[in-house]
């Protein structure tokens, strides 16, 4: 799902919980992918065992922990670039504000995707990018 029309249906906080929670199970996904691996090391090691299965289960655990640590970073850091520029500029509350539209990005010419947001305290207007 988009990021505004996200934030539009939970509001900002809300979706930068989601966004921790999503990039923090991505990091449970890591850890158990570590434990996989230092198993199949361990087993390979031991006499009698299939190495060949030891050296897949490896290959498979690596590769799992690999797109899992990408994905852990990927969410935190989207999240906390939104975050960062989530303070109103001219009342400074936190997080207390509506999409109001949306701005397509253009990987061509580097043109990050935004947002204008409107802060439901002062009614101020700014434009947050990721
Ligand atoms: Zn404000």
């Amino acid at each position: 799902m988009a990021i505004p029309t996200s934030i539009r249906q939970r509001g900002f906080t809300r979706w930068y919980e989601h966004e921790l929670l999503l990039g923090h199970a991505h990091l449970v996904l890591l850890v158990l992918a570590a434990l996989a691996a230092l198993g199949a090391l361990e087993a390979f090691g031991q006499a009698g065992s299939e190495r060949l299965l030891m050296v897949l289960s490896l290959l498979v655990s690596t590769g799992i922990g690999v797109l899992a640590l990408r994905r852990y970073l990927f969410h935190l850091m989207r999240a906390e670039l939104i975050a960062n520029q989530a303070s109103c500029p001219a009342c400074e509350v936190y997080g207390r504000w509506q999409v109001e539209s949306t701005e397509p990005g253009d990987a061509a010419s580097g043109r990050p995707e935004a947002m204008q947001v409107c802060c439901r305290r002062c009614r101020h207007r700014w434009r947050i990018e990721w």
